[in-house]
């Protein structure tokens, strides 16, 4: 079966938390309302980009046009606490759109025009899904569009917030053999370096020889309000291509270890973390740095195992 890189994600941090959202599918306590934020936006720049290719008017027109028809039903899905929390995000979309237009938009659209000559698939989504094999590994990456950039092929994702924490910073640039050969515990980092190890084996697909591929993050909002309501936005993007070029066979290894695992159905997290010899870490760090914020922690058998055990 296909394993997504966001399973992979999830895997890698910790199994037991893979088997309760893609195995048993349980909601876990969600961050709802910031998914529906991202995926609104999402939506409207693909919209604005659609729009764009069909009727030849500006990207950023129809993208506001689209925020403005979708917006009903956004604060319909939204929990909203206020009219107020309402309007506010409201003023971070379109703030978000106008930093994005303006940094990227027209570049970003000529490149898409030449992506969709090279590629002849769809290459605005939202949720573009690249497949590929690895290792005789079925595998896929979820994306929201394709462009040429100078001399590559680069699949773009969009995200809301600048992702500190979660896409690795440049002196980051040998994350994944530090998690999986050396037992740092940094599962989101080395999920986007996955991510983009899976686009760039997929979009090869549609280029020759010589021609790059890559993965691009871009980051489309800050949240900087001033008191007026006034909101600033900014765009962040981080090209992955520098993470892979001393880790392709590390990546592809552990993309083969976790789907041997999920195929057997391993999903006992001391097991994988503790006996297994893939990854030098340990199931403590799991604790120390997943499991206060894990959305499935009220009903986990490790976490409540080890809440009874009093060893604060
Ligand atoms: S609470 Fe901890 S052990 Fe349990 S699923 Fe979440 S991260 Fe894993």
């Amino acid at each position: 079966m296909r394993k997504a890189a966001d399973e992979l994600t999830t895997y890698l941090g910790c199994p037991r938390k893979y088997e309760f959202k893609h195995v048993l599918e349980l909601t876990g306590e969600t961050q709802q309302n910031r998914d529906a934020f991202r995926k609104l936006l999402r939506e409207v720049i693909c919209t604005g980009y659609n729009t764009a290719r069909q009727t030849d008017r500006e990207p950023r027109k129809g993208a506001h046009e689209a925020l403005e028809s979708l917006w009903k039903s956004y604060v319909e899905t939204a929990d909203h606490h206020s009219r107020r929390q309402e309007s506010t995000e409201k003023a971070r979309a379109e703030a978000g759109l106008e930093a994005y237009f303006e940094t990227v938009g027209p570049t970003h659209l000529d490149g898409i025009e030449r992506a969709a000559e090279l590629c002849e698939r769809p290459v605005v989504g939202p949720d573009l899904t690249l497949s590929t094999t690895i290792q005789e590994t079925q595998v896929s990456v979820t994306v929201d569009y394709i462009m040429a950039h100078g001399g590559s092929l680069v699949a773009v994702r969009l995200t809301d917030q600048l992702w500190a924490s979660r896409v690795p910073y440049a002196s980051d640039s040998e994350i994944a053999q530090e998690h999986l050969e050396q037992g740092l515990y940094a599962p989101q980092k080395v999920g986007t370096v996955i991510g983009a190890r899976i686009a760039e084996q997929a979009l090869g697909e549609y280029v020759a020889d010589g021609t790059g591929t890559e993965l691009m993050y871009l980051s489309v909002l800050e949240e900087t309000f001033e008191t007026d309501g006034d909101c600033e936005a900014v765009t962040d993007q981080q090209r992955m291509g520098e993470f892979l070029t001393e880790s392709r066979q590390t990546i592809d290894d552990a993309i083969v270890w976790m789907a041997e695992n999920i195929a057997a159905g391993n999903y006992d997290p001391v097991d994988v973390f503790d006996e297994q010899s893939h990854w030098d870490g340990s199931f403590e760090q799991v604790v120390e740095n997943s499991c206060q914020y894990c959305p499935y922690a009220v009903g986990c058998q490790e976490a409540i195992r080890r809440e009874v055990m009093f060893n604060v």
